[in-house]
């Protein structure tokens, strides 16, 4: 889904690199990219502005991360404002009423209602334990009905027919009546497809909404109409109060337009998205969760978030001041390091979070799993305290004793104490290091674990 924004962003979103902080001049261009792709993924243009607008005012006053290159810090905030333009938090359908609660749908012909029905129906059976009635008053087209009909079958829903006869009010009112008497908790009413235009049709849903009184009024939309999804949920929001969306579709190759405009044309909340024709294809709608995979970072952005909540910058900072002081980088600071790794959840859940390492077959990935990790500390741990201080006692002998110690090889000694300088190479480089070099420092010594 989203795939060519997903492509643009990322595409985009990778070129910033470099060292220090967001700045005018080096997001200019990444701002002119990132505003394309939203317009041509059908954005709706005052979404674009505000939310261009909003990237900018968050990239530059965004304080020095201790952690994160510039690079990250941008996704950071174009995700931060990806989330807020959908709506912050999943917004839960309101089944707070005398039961039956009743949801009435409201939509363009076409757009998946009654198949959104079935689905909700099952979701709610599923997941919330809730008895679920259906009732169609889509009279013009008796297919339609028996549409729901058969879908109700298949997922288990009780089903209360209607004729084409009779009028729409008058066959919702009987469905909530008998589903009050058979204690139903929800009874979900599909109606027939309308243009926001057609005064007639808008009147008749008008006085079904009034004479139901629902207490969600969901408005169902086909994410491929883009921006106009947008358009035409404020149309129908103006003639019926409308209390959430649910976008269908998604899982084609809609382009993001409509998920993007809706909340900030309407003012209204995506509930749920249809992912697919299936009947269990429906997701409720987490704008964090969109925005990650609109971003198509893997979990880049988790990652990031771990490294912000976790990384211990009080280590960091004391590890910086130590090397300032010229005390050097040694062996019981590489254990730190390999055991913060740990922390943050080990070499393999990081590399799953990776972007592209999807493709990395299983077997270079068990290279460096966790168990690496451990075993590399059994080393250190197996040394004396003046070894680690003072690594180059490490010769022969002492080699052979440690390797005995922590039941490995005489190679694996080798193996750490080469990574060990290597390490110190790079502490050297950074003199001036701060705990944001530092960091930056073991960020990629972690990623140079991955080739
Ligand atoms: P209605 O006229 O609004 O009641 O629309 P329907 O429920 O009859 O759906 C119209 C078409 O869209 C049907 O072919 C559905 O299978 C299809 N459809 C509905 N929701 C989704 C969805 O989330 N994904 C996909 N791929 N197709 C959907
Ligand atoms: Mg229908």
């Amino acid at each position: 889904m989203f795939d060519n924004l997903t492509d643009r962003l990322t595409g985009t979103l990778k070129k910033i690199k470099g060292q220090g902080r967001l700045t005018d001049s080096n997001i200019q261009e990444t701002l002119r990219e990132v505003r394309m792709a939203l317009l041509e993924a059908d954005v709706a243009l005052p979404v674009v502005t505000d939310f261009i607008a909003n990237v900018k005012i968050g990239a530059l006053g965004q304080e020095v991360q201790t952690s994160l290159t510039p690079g990250q810090a941008l996704v950071k905030v174009v995700q931060a404002e990806l989330v807020k333009v959908m709506g912050e938090a999943n917004e839960e359908l309101n089944l707070k009423a005398n039961p039956p609660a009743i949801v009435l749908m409201a939509g363009l012909q076409g757009a998946g209602k009654t198949t959104t029905v079935a689905k909700l129906g099952r979701w709610l059976k599923l997941n919330k334990k809730k008895k679920v009635g259906v009732v169609s008053v889509d009279v013009y087209r008796p297919a339609a009905i028996k549409q729901l009909e058969t879908l109700a079958a298949d997922v288990g829903l009780t089903f209360f027919n209607s004729e084409a006869s009779e009028k729409p009010v008058d066959i919702a009112i009987r469905a909530i009546e008998a589903a009050k008497k058979q204690f139903l908790d929800v009874v979900i009413v599909d109606t027939a497809g309308r243009l926001h235009i057609d005064d007639t049709m808008m009147g008749e849903i008008k006085a079904l909404h009034a004479a139901i009184n629902p207490v969600e009024t969901l408005f169902v939309v086909d994410s491929m109409t883009g921006q106009d999804a947008a358009n035409t949920a404020k149309a129908f929001h103006d003639a019926l109060p409308l209390t959430g969306v649910i976008l269908t579709k998604a899982d084609g190759d809609a382009r993001g337009g409509a998920a993007l405009s809706i909340r900030h044309i309407t003012g209204k909340p995506i509930k749920f998205v249809g992912m697919g024709e299936k009947t269990d294809a429906l997701e409720p709608f987490y704008p964090d969760r969109m925005a990650s995979r609109i971003l198509g970072m893997g979990d880049m952005l988790s990652l990031i978030e771990e490294i912000e909540q976790k990384a211990d910058k009080k280590k960091a900072t004391k590890l910086a001041n130590k090397i300032q002081k010229g005390q050097g980088f040694n062996l019981e600071d590489f254990k730190e390091q390999l055991q913060e790794m740990q922390r943050i959840g080990g070499v393999g859940a990081m590399m799953n979070k990776l972007p592209g390492m999807g493709q990395i077959p299983q077997h270079l990935k068990d290279k460096v799993n966790d168990k690496e990790l451990a075993r590399q500390i059994g080393v250190i741990n197996s040394m004396t305290m003046a070894e680690r201080q003072t690594p180059d006692l490490i010769k022969g002998g002492r080699k052979r004793r440690i390797a005995a110690g922590c039941g490995q090889e005489l190679q694996d000694v080798n193996r750490i104490l080469k990574q060990y300088k290597m390490m110190q190479k790079m502490m050297k480089r950074v003199k001036k290091g701060n705990a944001a070099n530092m960091m930056r420092g073991l960020k990629s010594s972690i990623q140079g674990m991955r080739s």
